[in-house]
């Protein structure tokens, strides 16, 4: 039920701002100074890890160019700090009954998410892919909160998003703390895609937040093995210890 009402909200637009109250513009969360406020990734950084410059033409920086993702892009709108993880932490984990329907929360991260598909290089894909919580955490929480942005890109694009179409075989422990290294072992083969699965060529892989990015790759392997070819990663935010601190002022520490 309350699964329901949650699916009938997500349609639902606050009249005002979702941060202070103020007037905003049709279908905006926020007004435009709480918006102009939040942490937002400067634009001419590399399109896989938001770190360092972007080569010529809005290339891959060096090092993930020697790297050879599965990604042919990560990108997020905003950096994960301040409001932005408040508004992201509410909408991961709504309180208990009625006030965990607080429409505001998610209509503010649908709309990061949105930035970041428009920042997104490339066609429209076929298909919107959220990055699965193991199924043990999925009840426990009892939705995907990269469910609900897939399916919001997805219905803004008028392609289609496939909540199934990764599983996660391993409940990996947090990412937070490891080192880089570290958290590429913890998820490696941690995704597959559903039996018999045949993406189309042009996939989005979302996700709320990214950090190192490690796990979206791992993620994205699993959608090349079941045939996808360009995978764009397409999240809210990304923290900040994946952004460089030389990138420019909105990203300074
Ligand atoms: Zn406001
Ligand atoms: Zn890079």
């Amino acid at each position: 039920m309350l699964d329901l009402l949650r699916g009938l909200l997500e349609l639902a637009l606050p009249a005002a701002c979702a941060a202070c109250g103020a007037g905003v513009e049709e279908g905006a969360a926020l007004c435009r100074r709480c918006d102009a406020a939040l942490p937002r990734i400067p634009r001419n950084l590399c399109p896989l890890c938001q770190s360092a410059p972007a080569t010529d033409n809005a290339g891959p920086c060096r090092a993930c160019a020697g790297a050879s993702s599965p990604l042919a892009a990560c990108v997020a709108a905003v950096a994960f700090a301040g409001d932005v993880e408040t508004w992201i932490r509410r909408f991961k984990y709504p309180r208990r009954g009625i006030a965990g329907l607080d429409p505001a929360p998610g209509a503010v991260v649908r709309a990061l998410v949105r930035e970041a598909g428009a920042r997104a290089p490339g066609p429209p894909p076929a298909l919107v892919v959220p990055v699965p919580l193991h199924p043990r955490r999925l009840r426990a929480r009892g939705f995907n909160p990269a469910a609900i942005l897939a399916r919001a890109l997805a219905r803004d694009l008028r392609s289609r998003s496939d909540p199934v179409a990764l599983r996660r075989l391993r409940d990996t422990p947090s990412q937070t703390g490891l080192q880089r290294r570290e958290r590429q072992r913890n998820v490696r083969r941690a995704f597959v895609a559903r039996d018999g699965l045949r993406l189309p060529a042009r996939v989005w892989l979302v996700d709320d937040v990214v950090t190192t990015g490690s796990t979206l790759a791992e993620a994205a392997r699993a959608l090349r093995r079941a045939g996808a070819r360009t995978i764009v990663g397409v999240c809210a935010a990304r923290t900040r210890a994946a952004i460089s601190s030389d990138a420019g002022p909105p990203c300074r520490r």
